[in-house]
């Protein structure tokens, strides 16, 4: 192997042991397209897994050998494989992290982020991620980028989109009042996606005060848990933890609906009386569909919102780890990115 065959990656062996090596570059197969990452964005469920906070990662290189992650990414496309017609080498791509199969029911009906068969590139040991050089995808899971917006932007469509998921699961909007615990890039990605369908009212809870003024940046409004009120029609909990799922339940009004999207750890409690008292919906979400992904790639692209504040730090290979270690800290970067080519 040739060093031009070889790309820097970071690759996970074990919860808490993360290293930057040179590893082989996958070759291309029938209907796939290699991707040059630009830039990457530090999810929370990678530096859980890292951290330990839950097991998701570890289960991963369990099953399948170490890991590369990373999956909130954009790039450009750099080969195509055979039979590939677009799209063409160059084009600015975000990557669509969900391969489906297409064919089971959840993909008949345009869900394929809840595909039965589902594989995610970067949580899979046999779909290396973007903390890399490069990496491989299939071609339709790279959507073009294009517009005015800095390329690096790119990296929060991904995030961003989740949150607008969990929101298009609570149903009609319009005129609702919304509460989004957690302010972080899904509850930002949340909030966002709440404005542009019509809400009569979105508060984002956040107990970090430098997230609140980042976000109040944004337009959006955020107050501390304890301002946050009551009477909510909708509940988005992007933290999932006993405290903050007793805060939706208590802050939701009858027959309301709380979506919840956190993966902070793998059980917690609800006040399960008062939740069943007053009929209220409770309902899962992951990742995004295909069709929400494209939308926010939309306006992310065009411009549309200033987000140039969301990536507080950016960093090159000499720093990759160490980055993963800043959220050990109580007080953490709202979004960190590695830059695979700046060094
Ligand atoms: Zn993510
Ligand atoms: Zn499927």
């Amino acid at each position: 192997m040739t060093d031009d065959q070889a790309i820097r990656s970071l690759v996970m062996h074990a919860i808490g042991e993360l290293a930057v090596e040179r590893i082989p570059a996958r070759p291309l197969g029938p209907g796939q397209v290699r991707i040059a990452v630009h830039a990457v964005g530090y999810c929370k469920s990678d530096v859980l897994g890292y951290l330990g906070g839950n097991d998701r990662r570890q289960r991963a290189i369990d099953d399948g050998g170490p890991l590369v992650m990373g999956h909130e990414a954009v790039g450009h496309v750099v080969e195509l494989g055979p039979g590939v017609e677009g799209p063409a080498v160059g084009t600015p791509v975000v990557i669509d992290p969900i391969i489906a199969c297409g064919v089971c029911e959840a993909c008949r009906a345009d869900a394929g982020n809840a595909c039965l068969n589902r594989r995610i590139v970067g949580c899979d040991a046999e779909w290396p991620g973007a903390y890399a050089e490069s990496l491989v995808i299939p071609a339709e899971n790279a959507v073009p980028f294009v517009g005015v917006a800095p390329l690096e932007w790119g990296a929060l469509v991904e995030p961003l989109s989740v949150g607008a998921h969990a929101l298009n699961l609570a149903g009609d909007v319009a005129d609702r009042r919304v509460l989004v615990l957690g302010g972080g890039i899904i509850g930002t990605g949340v909030a966002l996606q709440a404005e542009r369908r019509g809400v009569r009212e979105v508060t984002v809870s956040e107990r970090l005060a430098e997230r609140r003024a980042l976000l109040a940046g944004l337009g959006l409004t955020a107050v501390p848990p304890d301002e946050a009120g009551g009477g909510y029609d909708v509940v988005v909990d992007c933290v999932a933890v006993s405290e903050t799922l007793t805060q939706a339940i208590e802050a939701l009004r009858r027959r309301g609906t709380l979506v919840v999207v956190g993966v902070a750890g793998p059980t917690a409690e609800i006040p399960v009386m008062r939740m069943v008292e007053n009929e209220q919906t409770l309902r899962g979400s992951f990742a995004c569909t295909k069709a929400e992904l494209a939308a926010v790639v939309a306006w992310v692209a065009a411009g549309e919102r200033d987000l140039g504040d969301l990536v507080e730090a950016q960093v090159g290979w000499g720093r990759a780890v160490a980055a993963f270690e800043r959220y050990r800290e109580p007080s953490p970067p709202f979004r960190t990115a590695l830059l695979p080519r700046s060094d």
